[in-house]
């Protein structure tokens, strides 16, 4: 039996990369000093696998940015935009790699960056690789051979992680047309036998191949592919020992083709599919070794020992011991690094703490499970068996977990709590008695601009250099500023501006109960950016209402209508930690239950028109296609739950800020919120076109301009799209506001763009 792990977080146990990343790009750190960061976080990685007992430590799954745009690099597939960069002798390889990251702004270029998407249904975004017709590739950056050198000086034959030759080709993007990026494979598999000869040569024994598309839904084409490529690639190397892994994924349909593939070892995620190993196990032929992924890269939970050890038992008695590997379900990046750093009680209890396990915890987990597995566990290995049975066991009942008044409100939903008294056309002529609004109705999407000023006062607060009153009367001054401002500029239906918000979940969290926090729980989102997830731990409920204070204390300021402002359970969901001991989709309905408690506050509190935040709904789709319709059913009745308690004259709104609504566009309508915000400026409409085919009879808001970029739109421009918009959608059901909340922005730009924006609505509702 052996032990590995697919890769490491890479950001440094202190985020010591972001910060040398970042000194790097603003001039304050030479290029040597950030290779040096670099190259200590490599070194630490490894030393701690050591010491904890691992038996193959990757290399290469280090990067500087992202690991898609170093293959990119790798395999030189670098857009012709960037060839000035390269030109310039002054420019290291890693300038170009962070002109293709971040874009390139200086010494009169102007290069555009590379896309940035996220990475399968993480909340991890890689960089897009571009592909042309006829496509080239050659070896180009060399650190996959550079780091496995850099192990080996350390002492570790370490195991180099390459995103497989298909999954490669399969997340990139075709920029013109006529050409199936598939085909490109012949010109690129030479640059991946090359990269093999080098590390052959170097003295690497392992190799492994990340091929997370076997896990999701293939064309023929490219199962065909599969098979011939890495039929060559052993041919080329009939000593090089290869692990494939798949991840977030079930292998289902293509278990016969991944165990049919020449690989010595084929990696499968048992926390996303627990249900494939018994088939799996039944069909690999002899000469695959099978790696279980047990601890889950994903979460923070530490593993159920128990049920693991089960998992391993199955496997070893079918297959024999060496032919098991144990591992963690996916690469440990999506986990944040050290439990340890969680110091202070008063953040994070531990009792809570106690039921944790970060990334570092879950490489000790690993190997533990294998001395425990094997029967030869050592004294450290049997008192982390029973301190991991002590902390099972006392989740399982946990008064701190379980609350079971929510567990009873959640059983007695009823497809009623689900529906609005009346059907929308009702409603809308009931809001309209009340709300009295004009044609095209002019709103924002929520914040107005968070200033370092607001920013300070919240951070005074935290530290205690402000009371809570002091900060409570600053935020009033701004609530009451932004009111006036609304008001004096004709803006239809107003908002507070969430000046008392820090993120749109966390601000949620920080007034749930149930909801952890932690100091250094930081992830790697983008690049340098990291995000530090709240942890839902237990049942989801709201002790005290959350923002009727802030609603309530808005709408007293004026007679027009201010909007309430919440975050949905969906979004809440997506953005978490969850709980693993029951399905999403439950904790998701006490969310829900507990969003609703707070819309019908806000009603009660005189607030007609409320808006709960839904941008996170498409993310949270399944990566197979099968499984959407299951998902769409809880998420749309989740926002449902939380919207339909109130009478028919209160107008619930919705916002999401993605592009493509056409596969899910009946899910959106049976949302049947009264309006949805949705981001469409930067497609020039073309997204409404999906309302419009649709017939969707709600009203839209589509957004008439771009909140991303700091450019002041004009009147006329946003006319112009008004009138496309009603070139496709019927005047009565439009309305008129900017794509996103306006957090980011100055308020000079805000200022400009509002004014245009309102004058814009009314010219559209003059000339109607
Ligand atoms: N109401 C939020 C805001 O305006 C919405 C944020 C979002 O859609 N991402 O900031
Ligand atoms: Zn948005």
């Amino acid at each position: 039996m052996q032990t590995h792990i697919l890769g490491s977080p890479r950001i440094g146990r202190h985020r010591e990369l972001k910060k040398a990343c970042e000194q790097y790009w603003s001039g304050k750190a030479s290029l040597n000093e950030l290779l040096e960061t670099g190259k200590t976080i490599c070194r630490q990685n490894w030393k701690m696998q050591q010491e904890a007992g691992i038996d193959l430590i990757p290399c290469n799954d280090f990067s500087y940015y992202d690991q898609v745009l170093d293959m990119t690099l790798t395999v030189g597939a670098i857009p012709e935009r960037y060839k000035e960069i390269t030109a310039r002798t002054s420019n290291s390889e890693l300038d170009l790699y962070f002109a293709m990251a971040r874009g390139y702004q200086q010494d009169g270029l102007d290069i555009t960056a590379m896309e940035m998407t996220k990475w399968f249904d993480t909340n991890y975004h890689y960089i897009v690789p571009e592909f042309q017709k006829n496509q080239q590739f050659r070896l180009f950056s060399k650190k996959i051979i550079s780091e496995f050198i850099h192990a080996k000086q350390a002492g570790i034959n370490a195991k180099p992680v390459i995103i497989g030759p298909l999954t490669y080709l399969l997340l990139g993007k075709e920029k013109e047309e006529g050409f199936d990026k598939l085909d490109l494979i012949e010109n690129l598999l030479p640059v991946y036998i090359e990269i093999l000869k080098e590390l052959e040569k170097h003295g690497a024994n392992w190799i492994q191949f990340d091929e997370p598309f076997l896990g999701l839904d293939l064309t023929e084409k490219a199962k065909e592919i599969y098979q011939s490529v890495y039929a060559e690639i052993r041919k080329q190397f009939p000593d090089l020992k290869f692990i494939l892994t798949t991840y977030f994924e079930g292998l289902k349909d293509n278990l016969s083709l991944a165990a049919s593939l020449p690989a010595d070892v084929l990696h499968i995620d048992l926390v996303r599919c627990p249900e494939q190993l018994e088939q799996v196990l039944q069909t690999i032929p002899q000469t695959l070794s099978l790696s279980l992924g047990i601890v889950d890269g994903r979460n923070i939970w530490k593993n159920d020992f128990e049920k693991s050890l089960a998992f391993i038992q199955t496997a070893v008695s079918t297959i024999g011991s060496d032919r098991v590997f144990i591992a963690p379900s996916c690469s440990l990046l999506h986990a944040p690094f050290d439990l340890d750093l969680e110091t202070d009680e008063k953040t994070l209890s531990p009792e809570i703490k106690q039921w944790m396990a970060f990334a570092k915890q879950k490489v000790y987990e690993i190997v533990a499970l294998k001395k425990l597995a094997s029967g030869n566990a050592d004294y450290q290995a049997l008192q982390q068996y029973a301190e991991n049975k002590k902390a099972v066991d006392t989740r399982k009942v946990s008064p701190l977990i379980h609350n079971q008044e929510v567990k009873d409100r959640v059983e007695v939903i009823t497809e009623d709590d689900a529906r609005r008294n009346s059907p929308f056309s009702v409603r809308k002529e009931e809001q309209q008695k009340v709300l009295q609004l004009p044609l095209f109705p002019t709103t924002t999407i929520g914040s107005f601009p968070q200033t370092k000023e607001v920013r300070t006062w919240r951070s005074k607060f935290k530290k205690g250099d402000l009371t809570a009153e002091q900060y409570d009367t600053l935020l009033k001054k701004e609530t009451e500023r932004t009111i006036r401002w609304q008001e004096e500029t004709g803006i239809d239906v107003l908002v507070h501006g969430e000046f008392e918000r820090n993120d749109l979940v966390e601000y949620f969290g920080e007034q749930l109960s149930v909801f952890a926090f932690t100091q250094n729980g930081w992830v790697q989102s983008y690049g340098s950016r990291c995000v530090k997830p709240p942890v839902i731990y237990g049942d989801v409920h709201r002790p005290h209402p959350m923002t009727v204070y802030w609603s309530q204390y808005a709408q007293s300021l004026t007679q027009k209508w201010v909007k309430g402002m919440l975050t949905g359970p969906v979004t809440i969901l997506q953005w978490s930690f969850v709980r693993d001991d029951q399905p999403r989709s439950l904790t998701c309905k006490q969310i829900a239950l507990a969003i609703r408690d707070e819309v019908n506050d806000l009603e009660k509190a005189g607030i007609r028109i409320i808006q709960i935040d839904e941008p996170a709904i498409r993310e949270g789709l399944p990566l197979r296609r099968s499984g959407w319709q299951e998902y769409l059913k809880w998420a749309v009745e989740a926002f449902r739950i939380s919207a339909s308690g109130v009478e028919d004259a209160t107008q619930i709104h919705t916002h999401m800020c993605y592009s493509e609504f056409n596969d899910i566009i009946q899910n959106i309508a049976d949302m049947d919120a009264d309006v949805i915000t949705i981001e469409c400026s930067r497609s020039q409409m073309e997204l409404l076109q999906a309302f419009a085919d649709f017939k969707y009879p709600n009203d839209i808001g589509p957004g008439v301009y771009d909140i991303h970029s700091p450019r002041v739109p004009s009147k006329e421009e946003m006319l112009e799209l008004l009138k496309k918009a009603q070139a496709v959608i019927p005047a009565q059901q439009l309305w008129v506001n900017p794509d996103c909340g306006l957090k980011t922005r100055h308020w000079d730009e805000t200022e400009k763009a509002l004014i245009a924006m309102v004058e814009a609505s009314k010219e559209a509702a003059a000339a109607h």
